[in-house]
């Protein structure tokens, strides 16, 4: 550093770190790298595990378990390969929760032995902390355990749960922290391991993993590997009476039966966003890219599992008009999956990145007038989640240490904040700086977990200190350590978005009749939907909707029991606002079936507070054992609030 002017802006001098963290360090850079990787990394310790990762640390697992779905178990062992980091250290701690610990080995150089351990206490959030005796040698550990049938990282679904009706179903969720009811791990993002595993499943049913899908062996064991270190968030299984079906010859679609076309011809595309994404942002490093749609009861839009993104069938409309999704999940292939928030405190590195990449891919595929709409959509939704904040300081990119859970991270702060922060350097530094840029974070960074720290320190090397006029420290830090949306966000103006406004003015004035905005609406697409069904409420744009505004609009549109989700859940938040009865019985039937947390945790939260507390409890009480325990867990939340 020779400018002066570079001190007040790193990091390094305001936050007491060494200088030398901040330097350049050219002989450590990758070969490809196009740039300076700093020489340390910043630390910020993970409040959501036991691990003591800084001194032991888990490398591999191994995987031998039977999936019982009698008694709703994960029946099995997992050996550990362990390395230490601290001369001497004699404890490896990993993370548990729900586990029945039935036998614990390490391999000593006369074969395997007892191990001593201890469980302690169970929190209700971490769990149960298991520490080992590792001696001074041992490098692996073997623990026989199964899993508790209330694990919350687990959904065992009936075969009445399923589309099918014949067979049992299950599958995993371990992001945030989960993975430690799963099995025995140092349950961190800051810890990166590989895994393989060998599984046996009752006949007719395929078991699934986010790793190379292996086959099966002469014995019956269905093998898997994930060579690439990845976090323990990541570990997934999905098991059911699931098909297969290609996109191309390394994309393609895992679902039951009734969905599996459909769901092809709707994700068609996805390889056109893999192209997209090699092309901003370095190769794709995992081998195959597949999807799997799940049952209806997945609490999440996807899950971005390598290899293998779980999606909601809520995605299926039928006109592609909800693919974001997709190009969200595979976009995390490079931010979230190949660089790591090392903590959730720091969730935006993995959810805003990845939002700033699928749109940047959307805008690639379907041009910049649909990416605009959904950088709107997105806009409104931030500032809805800003304002209903607990407090400001969850309104931070970086968030506070004292978060209750580490779900809290996953607001749309560090979606759509993030997202609009990148948005804010792109626009600044300008996208012929900032692409290579971001492609070279992505490189020089990939395989590690890392902090907002590491990210700003290697902003400020590798792009700020030869471009100091295009941003200020105050600037960033009001992005990053402060509340709410900063004065320099971008604002998204859609001309299709300004049309639907107007033509909702219109009506709701009294200055035209329905047909009117019939004949506007007849080429909406899904996006122009939504803004209106949001703009029906908002008394900055004419007048809120009526009880007969809703009867007109639905006897036009038909929008009651719509299949499409997304429209139907913002038409259903409406009619709760306003009160409008005939969507009642469809809404209900709309929380029998779809589990998605995005919906169904506002529709009990709309309920409640217009006067329906009653109609919520008793949809509920009917709905909640179709619903994932993460669901189960907000909802009961909410209703209690
Ligand atoms: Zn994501």
């Amino acid at each position: 550093m020779t400018n002066s002017r570079l001190i007040p802006f790193t990091l390094c001098v305001a936050a007491g770190f060494a200088l030398s963290a901040c330097s350049p360090n050219t002989s450590s850079a990758p070969v490809e790298a196009s740039a300076v990787v700093p020489a340390e990394r910043f630390f910020t310790a993970d409040q959501f595990t036991y691990a003591n990762y800084q001194e032991v640390v888990v490398k591999h697992a191994a995987l031998d378990l039977d999936v019982n779905f009698d008694r709703k178990v994960l029946d099995g062992a997992v050996t550990l390969r362990f390395e230490r980091l601290t001369a001497g250290a004699q404890t490896l701690t990993l993370d548990t929760k729900d586990l029945l610990i039935k036998a614990v080995s390490l391999e000593t150089k006369d074969g395997w032995m007892p191990a001593d351990y201890t469980l302690a206490d169970a929190d209700p959030v971490l769990g149960s902390a298991m520490s080992i005796a590792i001696g001074a040698d041992a490098e692996h550990v073997r623990i026989i355990y199964e899993t508790s049938p209330t694990a919350e990282g687990l959904q065992w679904l009936t075969p009445a749960q399923t589309a099918g009706k014949k067979k049992p179903y299950l599958f995993s969720q371990a992001q945030a922290i989960n993975a430690r009811t799963m099995l025995p791990v140092q349950d961190t993002p800051a810890v990166r391991l590989t895994y393989e595993a060998s599984l046996r499943v009752p006949d007719g049913l395929l078991p699934l993993m986010s790793a190379s899908q292996d086959g099966q062996d002469d014995d019956g064991n269905w093998k898997f590997s994930m060579p690439q270190p990845i976090p323990s968030y990541l570990i997934a299984i999905a098991v059911g009476d699931i098909k297969f079906k290609a996109i191309n010859d390394t994309i393609g679609v895992y679902a039951e039966e009734y969905i599996l076309s459909a769901a092809a011809k709707e994700f068609a595309e996805t390889p056109m966003m893999e192209v997209a994404n090699t092309e901003l942002y370095g190769p794709y490093r995992w081998g195959r890219y597949d999807l799997i749609v799940l049952p209806p009861s997945f609490p999440f839009g996807g899950m971005e599992n390598p290899r293998l993104s779980f999606m909601t069938p809520t995605l299926i409309a039928g006109d592609k008009s909800l693919t974001n999704v997709v190009a969200h999940e595979l976009a995390h292939s490079w931010s979230g999956n190949l660089v790591t928030n090392s903590n959730w405190r720091d969730a935006w590195l993995n959810e805003g990145f990845t939002s700033y990449v699928e749109n940047r891919v959307m805008e690639e595929l379907y041009g910049e007038g649909r990416a605009v709409m959904e950088q709107a959509l997105d806009m409104e939704g931030l500032k809805r989640a800003i304002s209903e904040a607990k407090r400001p300081e969850l309104t931070h990119l970086k968030l506070p240490d004292d978060m209750e859970h580490p779900d809290d991270a996953f607001t749309l702060v560090s979606y759509i904040k993030g997202a609009n922060f990148l948005f804010f350097l792109e626009d600044r530094f300008g996208r012929e700086k900032f692409d290579p840029f971001l492609k070279a974070w992505f490189n020089d960074n990939a395989f590690q977990s890392v902090t907002t720290e590491d990210f700003i320190a290697y902003l400020h090397v590798n792009l700020h200190k030869d471009n100091l006029d295009a941003l200020t420290r105050a600037e960033l830090d009001a992005w990053v350590y402060g509340p709410g949306l900063p004065p320099t966000a971008r604002t998204p103006e859609s001309d299709a978005f300004e049309k639907v406004e107007f033509a909702w003015n219109t009506f709701s004035a009294g200055d035209g009749n329905i047909s009117d905005l019939k004949k506007n609406a007849n080429d909406w697409s899904t996006h122009e939907w939504l803004h209106f069904l949001s703009s029906l409420s908002n008394d900055k744009l004419g007048n809120a909707v009526t009880k007969e505004g809703m009867e007109q609009l639905d006897e036009a549109f038909e929008l009651t029991g719509t299949q499409n989700a997304e429209t139907a859940f913002a038409w259903y938040m409406q009619a709760i606002k306003v009160g409008y009865e005939p969507a009642m019985p469809e809404l209900e039937k709309f929380l029998m079936s779809v589990g998605r947390g995005k919906f169904i945790y506002r529709l009990y939260g709309a309920l409640k507070d217009n006067g329906q507390a009653e109609m919520a409890n008793r949809i509920f009480a009917k709905a909640k054992a179709g619903y994932h325990p993460i669901a189960q867990r907000r909802i009961s939340d909410i209703l209690a609030e």
